[in-house]
C-alpha cells in the first residue's frame, strides 16, 4: 500500500511526489493524461518565471540540473505604456542571484518526469481518471476508471484549477471571471534581450516579454476576451505588427517561433484547502492572474510546506493524514495565498483600465517605488519568493 495518493502530475503534483519519495514514502501518482501527451509542444505554450525560492526547491529535489534552457532574469522593467511611469529592478540591488529564470513549461515537465522515473517508490497511473473519492474512513480511497482502487492515509489534490477532485471532496471554489484572455506565443528576434523581462501595463491588461534562451522571448499578452479572439485569427504578419506596437523596437526584427495559445483568465480560490485525509495544492487550491508570474511559485511553496509537515510526522511514526497536520498546513499557507491572490487581483484592477484617478495613483506608485531603494528591495524579495515563514526546502543550506 502507498503512504500518499497524489491526483495530478502537473508542475506541482510531480514535484510533490519527488519530495515525498526522497523522504522514504511510497506514492501513487495519478494523471488523466499520459506523460507523452503532456510533453508535446502543442500541449502548453507557456513559460514559467521560476522565482529564486522555487529554484531552491527544484535544486533540493535534484530536478534543477536536468532543466533544459533556464534563462536568468537579470533585470525587470515594469511600465505604464500611456504615461511612461516605470520602475526598474536590477538583481544586484537585491543580492547576488538572478530574480529567477524563465523556463518553458514543457522543459520543466520533462525534468520532473525524468526524476519521477528514478524512484521505485513512485507508482504512476496515467492515463487514468478518478471516478470516485471516499475520505470518510481511516484511509482515503480513490477509484480509477480502469477499476483500480488505491488507499492511503493521505490524499493530495493537484489536478489543476478546474479540479474535479475538489468537487468530489465537497469543497466549493469561488470563481471571478476577468473577461480577459492571455495570448501566449514565442518570438525570435534579431537583437539580444540582455536578460531583461518587461511588463507593460496597457488599458486592456498587462503585456509581458519574458527572455528565453536562443534569442527568443515569450509573450504573455492580456486582452479583453473578444479582442483576443480577433488577434488570434490574424495572419503572422498582422500579428507581429500588433506585437511590435506593444513590445517596442528594442528586440529588432521579430518572427513567430511557434504556435499561439489562448488562456482565458479566472481567479479561482477553494473555500478550504483541506478536507478529512485530504489537502489541495497548487492551482487546485488557488489559480491566480498571471500578472506577476507567481502561480506555480505559490504551488511550490505549498509543496515545500506540506512535505516538511508530512515527513516530520512520518519520521515519528505518526498518522500523516491526521487533522493536526492538515490544520497546520492550512494555517501555514493561508496568509501567503490570500495576500498573493489579493495582490494580483488588485494589480490587475488598478492597471487594466484608463480611469484618470487610478492612472495618477499607479503612476505615483511606480515612480515612488523606483526612487526609494528599501521599497524596491522589499518588492524584489517578494518577487524572488523569499519572504515570510520559509519551509526548509526553500532555504539554500538545505539543498
Ligand atoms: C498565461 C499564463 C502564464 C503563466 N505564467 C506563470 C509564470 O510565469 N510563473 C508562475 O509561477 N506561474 C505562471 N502561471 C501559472 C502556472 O501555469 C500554474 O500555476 C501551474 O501550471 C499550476 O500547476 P498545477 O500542477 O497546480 O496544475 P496544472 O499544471 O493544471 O496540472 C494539473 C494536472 O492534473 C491533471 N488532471 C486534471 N484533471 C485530472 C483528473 N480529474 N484526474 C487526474 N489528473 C487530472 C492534468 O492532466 C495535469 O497534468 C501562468 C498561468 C497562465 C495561464
Amino acid at each position: 500500500m502507498q503512504d500518499v495518493v497524489i491526483i495530478g502530475s502537473g508542475l506541482v503534483g510531480s514535484a510533490m511526489a519527488i519530495a515525498l519519495a526522497r523522504g522514504g514514502l511510497r506514492v501513487a501518482l495519478i494523471d488523466a493524461a499520459s506523460q507523452n501527451a503532456r510533453l508535446e509542444s502543442a500541449y502548453d505554450g507557456r513559460t514559467a518565471a521560476i522565482a529564486y525560492g522555487s529554484r531552491c526547491v527544484l535544486e533540493a529535489l535534484e530536478v534543477w540540473p536536468d532543466i533544459a534552457h533556464a534563462e536568468p532574469i537579470d533585470d525587470i522593467r515594469v511600465c505604464d505604456q500611456d504615461t511612461g511611469a516605470y520602475v526598474h529592478y536590477h538583481y544586484k540591488d537585491a543580492g547576488e542571484e538572478p530574480f529567477g529564470h524563465i523556463i518553458e513549461n514543457r522543459h520543466l515537465r520533462q525534468a520532473l518526469y525524468g526524476q519521477l522515473a528514478r524512484y521505485d517508490a513512485i507508482t504512476l497511473h496515467a492515463p487514468a481518471k478518478v471516478t470516485a473519492v471516499n475520505n470518510d474512513g481511516a484511509l482515503a480511497q480513490v477509484t480509477l476508471d480502469n477499476g483500480t482502487q488505491l488507499k492511503a492515509p493521505l490524499l493530495l489534490v493537484a489536478d489543476g484549477k478546474m479540479s474535479a477532485t475538489r468537487d468530489m471532496l465537497g469543497i466549493k471554489a469561488n470563481i471571478s471571471e476577468y473577461g480577459q484572455t492571455a495570448i501566449v506565443c514565442t518570438i525570435a528576434h534579431s537583437a539580444p534581450h540582455h536578460g531583461l523581462a518587461v511588463e507593460r501595463f496597457l488599458p486592456a491588461g498587462p503585456f509581458a516579454l519574458l527572455p528565453m534562451s536562443e534569442q527568443r522571448t515569450n509573450i504573455v499578452w492580456t486582452e479583453r476576451d473578444a479582442v483576443a479572439q480577433r488577434m488570434l485569427q490574424l495572419d503572422e504578419t498582422a500579428l507581429l505588427q500588433e506585437i511590435r506596437k506593444r513590445a517596442g523596437e528594442h528586440l529588432g526584427e521579430l518572427s513567430l517561433a511557434g504556435p499561439r495559445f489562448a488562456y482565458p483568465l479566472k481567479l479561482i480560490r477553494a473555500e478550504r484547502s483541506i478536507a478529512p485525509r485530504a489537502a489541495l495544492i497548487g492551482d487546485a487550491a488557488h489559480a491566480i492572474h498571471p500578472i506577476a508570474g507567481q502561480g506555480v511559485n505559490l504551488g511550490y511553496r505549498d509543496v515545500a510546506a506540506i512535505a516538511e509537515l508530512i515527513l516530520a510526522r512520518a519520521r515519528l511514526g505518526l498518522d500523516i493524514g491526521a487533522d493536526a497536520l492538515l490544520n497546520d498546513y492550512a494555517r501555514w499557507r493561508r496568509f501567503d495565498v490570500a495576500s498573493m491572490a489579493a495582490a494580483t487581483h488588485g494589480l490587475n484592477l488598478l492597471f487594466s483600465n484608463d480611469i484618470l484617478p487610478l492612472r495618477l495613483l499607479r503612476d505615483a506608485g511606480l515612480n515612488g517605488v523606483n526612487q526609494v531603494m528599501p521599497l524596491k528591495q522589499f518588492f524584489m524579495r517578494h518577487a524572488m519568493g523569499m519572504v515570510g515563514d520559509l519551509p526548509t526546502l526553500m532555504q539554500k543550506e538545505a539543498s
